[in-house]
């Protein structure tokens, strides 16, 4: 069964706190798999969410601002003392490999697995990559420096076959990928019969987007419309506001308001304060625009079915 999964490794905004942690994720789609951000201490974050080291292959950098990219370089570290071989991407903004290499470099540390650094494109949404079943964009946002948002669609699935027309029109076994496609199908006879009428409609496209540290962003329902799922930062409540704009982050309103625009199915808030004891007043803030908003729990993993389409959330962690 196919699903989105999305590990939450941490959640705080600028400085780890004992129980939260700077931004990092684990996202599964299909068996396609991504690290978004790696704040300070990712690694152990894995190692509690029991995500093996070996199924990292691409990483995606937001912005360079230390809670979203502290915890890289130690990985990376530990990956080569794991003995790893395989290739590793890794996308983000310009200055990153400098930072990386630089790091590497003073602390005579020598990474022989293939290690390639993508440039993400500041001025626009660009695809990053692909493979058959899934595309990932980049998107800017708006934030004191080079910042970037991500989105993860899989690719329209093809429709499924009606196993009882399919028979009564005899239709060879050759044509079936093209109506599967969306093609009709032209009989010997020279009738033409409507693709509605040999298939059934295929499940929608499973979709996630992440949304960090970015003054709201009105616009981003021309960069994606009804997804499934959207992170989207709430560092601050509305009685902080002007702090919120002032440091290029959003409030909980206001992420709510971006999901509402966006038409999220669900919208997850994170990267909170430290200033906030307790998440539950920014998730009533958000949920009083948004109905369907909940807390990015650190340590929980949240998953959507492709078939059931309703965001369950379970503990994953195994020491918070
Ligand atoms: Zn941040
Ligand atoms: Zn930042």
């Amino acid at each position: 069964m196919e699903q989105l999964k999305l590990s939450i490794l941490g959640v705080s905004s600028a400085i780890p706190l004992s129980n939260r942690s700077p931004s990092a994720q684990f996202l599964a789609i299909g068996n396609a798999h991504f690290l978004i951000d790696c704040g300070e201490g990712t690694q152990v974050k894995l190692r509690q969410h029991r995500i093996g080291f070996g199924r990292i292959k691409h990483i995606l950098i937001s912005h360079l601002h230390g809670d979203h990219f502290y915890g890289l370089v130690p990985l990376l570290s530990s990956l080569q003392l794991l003995d790893r071989q395989a290739p590793l991407y890794i996308y983000g903004p310009a200055k990153l490999e400098e930072a990386v290499r630089q790091q590497l470099e003073i602390t005579d540390s020598i990474i022989s697995y293939p290690l390639h650094f993508k440039v993400l494109e500041a001025s626009k949404k660009s695809l990053i990559f692909e493979s058959d079943h899934l595309e990932v964009h980049s998107f800017p946002l708006r934030h004191g420096i080079e910042c970037f948002g991500f989105l993860f669609q899989e690719k329209p699935l093809p429709l499924k076959m009606n196993k009882t027309e399919l028979a009564k029109h005899s239709i060879p076994v050759a044509e079936i990928r093209r109506i599967k496609a969306g093609a009709n199908w032209i009989n010997p006879e020279g009738e033409t019969i409507a693709n509605e009428e040999l298939t059934f409609p295929s499940e929608a496209p499973l979709s996630y987007a992440y949304v960090t540290d970015s003054l709201p962003v009105k616009h981003l329902h021309r960069v994606f419309k009804g997804i499934d799922l959207l992170y989207h930062e709430a560092t601050f409540l509305s009685t902080e506001a002007d702090r919120a704009l002032k440091t290029h982050h959003s409030t909980a309103a206001q992420a709510a308001e971006i999901a509402e625009i966006c038409k999220a199915q669900n919208l997850l808030i994170g990267h909170f304060s430290i200033r906030y004891k307790s998440l539950k007043p920014l998730l009533e803030e958000a949920a009083a625009h948004f109905a369907n908003s909940h807390i990015a729990r650190e340590g929980y993993a949240f998953t959507i079915d492709r078939k059931i389409r309703l965001l369950e959330s379970e503990k994953e962690n195994s020491y918070s």
